[in-house]
């Protein structure tokens, strides 16, 4: 089974995929985690990706489909989860090349819910957790007990250009998929546990 699970900026995108993950044995692909280890990783590209994200503008769809591609090539389960990807026309084409998607998952939430998780959005820097500035109460990662930090974009003034960005170029992908016949909606306006189940209904009733 392939997938993509796809949003606005922080609409619960990374947190839903590990879920359908985890249940169905799929390889997880988020794109801006690919993104975050090539900062890390200090290499000649690592400034320039920095800079990209920190705007909260998009890096080249060239760039990002290698990532995708050298990701699904180590691939040995028995499908995958895209977590960010596709975001343009163009990369959904790239990827319509030689892979096969089952399902879109649309996560819709709306700009103030996820404005508030941005702003209060902490994420383990050993395990990668997501985790909330409320619950941690100044305490380390709950799962592995490493340092929590705040990621480079969540900030109101880039979250709000993420959110443009999506309206205007991730989110004519909606329409692309629906006109395939494999686009599910799913609102994300409450707990996790309950978005995770509308998500396993969906997914249950899916002939692959
Ligand atoms: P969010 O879940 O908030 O949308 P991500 O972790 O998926 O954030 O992505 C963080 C950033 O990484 C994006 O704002 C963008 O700069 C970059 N990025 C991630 N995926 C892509 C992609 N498919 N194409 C271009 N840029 C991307």
């Amino acid at each position: 089974m392939n997938l993509i699970v796809m949003g606005g900026p922080a609409c619960g995108k990374g947190v839903q995929t590990k879920h359908i993950c985890e249940k169905y044995d799929l390889l997880h692909i988020s794109t801006g985690d690919l993104l975050r280890e090539v900062i890390n990783s200090n290499t000649t590209n690592s400034q320039k990706i920095k800079e990209i994200i920190t705007t909260g503008n998009l890096v080249s769809d060239d760039l990002i489909y290698e990532l995708v591609l050298q990701k699904l090539s180590q691939n040995t389960k028995k499908g995958y989860v895209l977590d960010g990807f596709p975001r343009t026309s163009n990369q959904a084409l790239m990827l319509d090349v030689n892979q096969n998607i089952d399902a879109v998952i649309l996560l819709e939430t709306d700009y103030e819910t996820t404005l508030k998780r941005v702003l209060g959005r902490r994420v383990c820097v050993h395990c990668k957790a997501s985790l909330n500035v409320d619950e941690l109460k100044g305490k380390r990662c709950p799962y592995c007990s490493g340092a929590v930090s705040t990621r480079l974009d969540d900030n109101e003034t880039t979250f709000k250009k993420r959110y443009e960005i999506y309206k205007m170029q991730s989110a004519p992908l909606i329409k692309y998929y629906e006109d395939k016949g494999i686009l599910y909606r799913v609102l994300n306006n409450s707990s996790i546990d309950e978005t995770s189940k509308k998500i396993d209904e969906i997914l249950s009733k899916l002939k692959v």
